[in-house]
């Protein structure tokens, strides 16, 4: 966000890049940093920048009163002197673009670090696919198994050991194997014995940085 500041009776912008994290992170220091070289060439006159994030032993005093979630930190200095940095990764980038064939690059751990990088599905699409791919695991995965996905992009399914698997990603691996459907017949009558109407919560739509 951009809050306006009065410095020397100037009307000037200070940028701060809220984060739902705990701590700054080297990650978070370069994305300030584009955003506020990115801001600058936009013709945004900046005082200064910093990041703000969830203060971990902050307690909820309730009425609504949130003062005090957010503890910022600024990253004045420390982007001043990563400007120079950005021009260098925009200049690499435009380097990139501008030769006439892609560059012969696999898929790799790179693909997945600070975040999922957005050619991930056109990389892949141009690599050979396993016929069942680790995609097909479900759930949150163990971060041995994390590992060895990033490690082995063409990591098949039946190449993934049980004991990197919870109950229900190992009935997922061996159905899918043996082209099986799994039906949980003791699970479904026990649902079924709540009556109806049914309501379902999803909780990923309610994760909130702080017990309120
Ligand atoms: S997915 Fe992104 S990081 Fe991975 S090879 Fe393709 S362009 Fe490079």
């Amino acid at each position: 966000m951009l809050l306006p500041v009065r410095r020397a009776g100037q009307r000037r912008w200070r940028l701060i890049e809220v984060k739902a994290a705990s701590e700054v992170k080297d990650v978070h220091r370069e994305d300030v940093a584009i955003q506020c070289y990115t801001a600058r060439q936009a013709g945004v006159d900046l005082a200064g920048a910093a990041l703000a994030h969830v203060d971990t032993v902050w307690v909820y005093p309730g009425g609504g009163d949130y003062d005090g979630l957010l503890q910022e930190v600024d990253l004045t200095r420390e982007v001043r002197q990563q400007i120079a940095a950005v021009e260098d990764w925009i200049d690499q980038a435009r380097r990139v673009v501008a030769q006439p064939r892609m560059p012969e690059i696999e898929t790799g751990p790179q693909c997945h670090t600070p975040y999922e990088c957005g050619f991930l599905s056109f990389c892949q699409s141009q690599e050979t696919q396993p016929e069942h791919p680790t995609t097909l695991i479900p759930g949150k995965r163990r971060a041995a198994l994390v590992a060895l996905m990033e490690q082995r992009h063409d990591l098949a399914l039946q190449e993934v050991p049980d004991a990197l698997l919870s109950d229900r990603q190992r009935r997922v691996k061996h159905c899918t194997l043996r082209n099986e459907v799994a039906h949980d017949l003791r699970g479904a009558r026990a649902d079924l014995q709540h009556a109806l109407p049914h309501y379902y919560l999803d909780f990923e739509t309610v994760q909130f940085a702080v017990p309120i």
